[in-house]
């Protein structure tokens, strides 16, 4: 189903112009037609008049070790948990490291390596095959959920997955909007379960960070209705939406969270999505205040971040050890231009980061696909762009690497 067949069935064409119902029916007795012209929101393609200057970054200026791509996935999933250890796998290395060599990537972290045979094959085709340039991280086996001693279980998986080389272990949403108490049914599992406790606690024990993905962007805890200032994206994923149900708010999630970041000091978690919750930075800086193992990343919140561009600066000033560079980026995802790995995807983000650009697109789109504002860039200084492209993450993930020179 095309973009504009799913805005048909989900109602979601709002007409602009002309919003008055009237406007296609015949006008009451007496009343002028109304001649203003009407544009489905879906069709409304603006193009800024703004001439200010563009600035083209085909490579960063030190080298990248992007920390959230996805390079392989599960290949079967029932109600968003992911029950088998195969993968599907996005790309070849070969194909990924003509970009990466282009755009100075000298690392992609692959957070959805899965666990058992998947992970096997996946670290021998990506890790081992190419040293340095891919590393991999494991995931929960929920499949195993229901076992009894599943706690242990996953503590020894995790054991295993390290010594299979797994750098760390990577948490979906599935935990806290899709896991189920019989897996993939019942009531949601809270995201703070005493059954995890020995599966964090492992982590730490081996310093394997967790990067860890609770929630979604706020506006998917809303109505999608004309004050859903995402109401085009949510209408071209409906099932995106967490509105309604049984979900918990988006508060809930987060304190849920909280506590395990608490109970967990020794393991360093990686909050990605800024923490998942770019559009409230002072509350991602009070957790970072509060929980010295955490650390964020920005993947596919470029968006977020660079509409509100001081705040975003004074963010990377203070926090400039504990944010790292991510993308989101995604193999062959042709409906999601915010992740699909290609050059323009890194260079927005590059754009972003290095340069005072004013006003552009937060990803390569005819129309902004997580919200309809443009971006600014916030120019960070030599010093905070070496931590955040590559020193914050070689630090989380325990790899020594050579200082960063400028490319
Ligand atoms: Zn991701």
């Amino acid at each position: 189903m095309n973009r504009r067949q799913m805005l048909r069935r989900t109602g979601a064409g709002l007409i602009v112009g002309t919003i008055a119902p009237g406007a296609t029916a015949a006008p009451p007795q007496g009343a002028e037609p109304d001649k203003r012209p009407s544009l489905a929101l879906s069709d409304y393609e603006p193009k800024s008049m703004l001439q200010v200057r563009e600035t083209r970054v085909e490579r960063s200026r030190y080298p990248v070790i992007d920390f959230h791509t996805h390079i392989t996935v599960s290949a079967r999933e029932v109600n968003g948990v992911a029950l088998a250890a195969e993968r599907n796998y996005l790309s070849d290395p070969g194909e990924l490291i003509a970009v990466m060599d282009r755009k100075n990537i000298r690392t992609m972290v692959n957070l959805t390596g899965g666990f058992d045979a998947g992970l096997v094959e996946t670290v021998r085709r990506y890790d081992k095959a190419h040293p340095g340039r891919f590393y991999t991280l494991t995931e929960p086996c929920y499949s195993r959920f229901l076992e009894p001693g599943y706690p242990q279980i996953q503590a020894e998986a995790i054991e295993q997955a390290h010594r299979d080389g797994a750098r760390g272990l990577k948490i979906l949403k599935t935990l806290g909007l899709y896991l189920r108490d019989n897996i993939t049914s019942g009531k949601l599992v809270k995201i703070d379960d005493p059954r995890f406790d020995p599966m964090w606690d492992i982590c730490g024990q081996l310093q394997m960070p967790v990067a860890i993905h609770i929630s979604d962007p706020v506006a998917f805890f809303l109505p999608t209705d004309r004050f859903n200032e995402r109401y085009e994206e949510l209408s071209n994923h409906p099932d995106w939406s967490f509105h309604d149900h049984d979900f918990p708010s988006n508060a809930e999630l987060i304190e849920a969270r909280n506590r395990v970041f608490a109970r967990h000091p020794k393991t360093h978690f990686v909050g990605l999505h800024v923490g998942n919750f770019a559009e409230d930075l002072e509350n991602v800086s009070e957790n970072l205040d509060r929980f010295p193992n955490l650390s964020v990343d920005i993947a596919a919140r470029v968006g977020e971040l660079g509409r509100q561009p001081r705040t975003a600066r004074a963010f990377f000033e203070k926090y400039q050890d504990r944010i790292l560079f991510g993308t989101d980026a995604t193999p062959h995802v042709d409906d999601l231009p915010q992740q699909l790995f290609n050059d323009q995807l890194y260079e927005i983000y590059f754009r972003f980061l290095e340069t005072s650009d004013e006003y552009f697109d937060y990803a390569p789109a005819k129309v902004p696909p997580q919200g309809r504002w443009r971006i600014y860039g916030i120019d960070l200084p030599d010093q905070i762009l070496r931590k955040v492209y590559q020193e914050n993450a070689a630090r989380a993930l325990k790899l020594s690497i050579a200082p960063s020179t400028p490319v």
